[in-house]
């Protein structure tokens, strides 16, 4: 998915967790899943943090293919431990969210997600192909169900 397609579903799922778990500081959880939503694409130099954390991207590249690796449950479990280890539980959770809303949206397309690579081949694929007219009109749905979880959670409705 593009870019924003993911960002409005990380928000989306950021929504979610806030209304359905108790969260500490929501307003602080909302934007760290929605900008960590984004995260998987550093294994991709082109992407849109490809391009902003290339020294991060370009070395990545060379050793792990694009939706290999870095887009397995392992980089955010790992991340998840790691923050947990340094204090950092509350970080260690947005990242699992934002990073597995990434995810979840690369299954509708058709490249899909492997969730246990190396360790498995098997792929969740869907129907849509990135940048597709398809993924614009999903991208309104996410931000229409965005504007209703906002005043949902604002309880205006
Ligand atoms: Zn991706």
């Amino acid at each position: 998915m593009m870019f924003k397609t993911h960002l409005a579903f990380g928000f989306l799922i950021s929504l979610l967790v806030v209304k359905f778990f108790s969260v500490p500081y929501p307003l602080l959880f909302i934007p760290l899943v929605t900008i960590l939503s984004g995260l998987p694409d550093i294994d991709h130099p082109k992407s849109k943090y490809g391009r902003k954390l290339f020294f991060l991207s370009i070395p990545i590249s060379l050793f792990f293919k694009h939706r290999g690796f870095f887009h397995s449950i392992f980089p955010p479990l790992i991340g998840f431990f790691l923050l947990q280890y340094f204090g950092m539980p509350f970080l260690g959770l947005a990242l699992v969210v934002g990073y597995c809303s990434h995810l979840l949206g690369d299954c509708v397309t058709k490249e899909g997600i492997n969730f246990l690579h190396p360790f498995s081949t098997f792929r969740i694929q869907g129907p849509i192909t990135t940048g597709h007219v398809i993924e614009s009109f999903l991208f309104v749905i996410i931000m229409l169900a965005n504007a209703y979880f906002i005043l949902n959670i604002l309880n205006i409705l």
